[in-house]
């Protein structure tokens, strides 16, 4: 009867506001942002992104469904994701100028403030997991290169050749990338198969990120981001996908974020702590305070004059999602304890 009643007051409540009541559990996933039109996007193409991400939200909704924890949640589906070649994370992952793979990720956990993050790294075959060992059994919050490495091995996390990231289609697009900025092409790497011919994908401008924000049955909201950063990306660079408060936040009552795009921009504005900070101090909703932030990406430039671009993907306290993108495209899916699986490509789509 209690129960009833407290049913009935939170059904009132969410009537008085007009907002949405919030679902018992929530997830939301991103696989990149970027150039994806539908005019460069082959019908047989969409259709193998559209059912990745589904297959997302299936992973994720049935550990969150049989109450299994968000933090769960995040990394099953992202190492789902680093394991299929569509994605730039992982196997599939792009190149760097010297023909390498280095991938980078963080998770967060909402109800501590916890967080891991790695970057750099060339051999451990799930980055977000060893983001997430970084967070519960290391000290510190984020490791690089060889030191992270030896780190990941020290977890039994499951070491591969690098040749295992290597995928033809972000070869060829590496080989673009530096042909239009007159650099020299590296060796194929060793281990790599035979060259293929030359595959029709769409140009996802070098994205294709993925993300993963959920809240759980108990109200804890985790959120992670693994990638393989940007092609021909020299020097050691390192985008914002490792960066707590660029890349990834959560808090637990207040928001989950994963960003995606061209990193540089995201570190400058500490994006997902920015949002998150919106909705915390300013009473914004997640898809005001995801909108305010994407404009304010797309409105700063770099040293070249370019514009910052890309994309969030948003749950609020309540789990609630929300999205937002200055690109034409995002690979992007939600679900709800209930509800109707969303999932959607295209910056238009309803
Ligand atoms: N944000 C990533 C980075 O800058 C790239 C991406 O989202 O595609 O490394």
């Amino acid at each position: 009867m209690r129960a009833l009643l407290a049913l009935a007051l939170l059904a009132l409540a969410a009537c008085a506001t007009g907002a949405e009541p919030a679902p018992r559990w929530s997830i939301v996933v991103h696989g990149g942002a970027g150039v994806i039109e539908r005019a460069n996007l082959m019908p047989d193409v969409e259709a193998q992104y559209r059912a990745a991400m589904q297959r997302a939200l299936d992973t994720g909704g049935a550990i969150l469904e049989r109450g299994g924890s968000s933090l769960d949640a995040v990394e099953a589906v992202i190492q789902e994701m680093e394991d299929d070649p569509l994605f730039n994370a992982g196997r599939g992952a792009v190149f760097t100028a010297e023909g390498r793979n280095e991938l980078d990720a963080s998770i967060m956990d909402g109800r501590t403030r916890a967080a891991g993050a790695v970057a750099g790294l060339t051999r451990t075959r799930h980055p977000i997991s060893a983001a997430r060992a970084v967070m519960e059994d290391s000290p510190h919050v984020m490791l690089i290169g060889e030191g992270a490495e030896a780190f990941a091995r020290t977890q039994n996390l499951e070491q591969v050749d690098p040749s295992f990231f290597f995928t033809e289609r972000r070869w060829q697009q590496l080989e673009q990338n530096l042909q239009l900025n007159n650099l020299p092409i590296p060796q194929r790497p060793t281990g790599a198969p035979q060259r293929e011919a030359r595959a029709t994908w769409p140009d996802d401008h070098q994205f294709g990120t993925v993300g993963v924000v959920a809240l759980d049955t108990r109200g804890d909201i985790a959120a992670g981001t693994s990638t393989g950063g940007t092609t021909g990306k020299r020097w050691g660079r390192v985008g914002d996908a490792p960066i707590i408060g660029a890349g990834t936040y959560a808090q637990n009552n207040v928001c989950g974020v994963s960003a995606t795009g061209t990193g540089e921009f995201f570190i400058r504005i500490g994006v997902a702590r920015d949002i998150c900070a919106r909705m915390q101090f300013n009473g914004e909703s997640a898809q005001q305070a995801a909108d305010r932030v994407i404009a304010e990406v797309g409105a700063l430039t770099n040293a070249r004059g370019v514009a910052g671009d890309g994309g969030v993907i948003v749950l609020d306290g309540e789990g609630r999602p929300a999205w937002a993108m200055n690109t034409p495209g995002m690979y992007r899916a939600s679900l709800q304890a209930g509800g109707t699986p969303v999932v959607q490509i295209f910056a238009d789509e309803e």
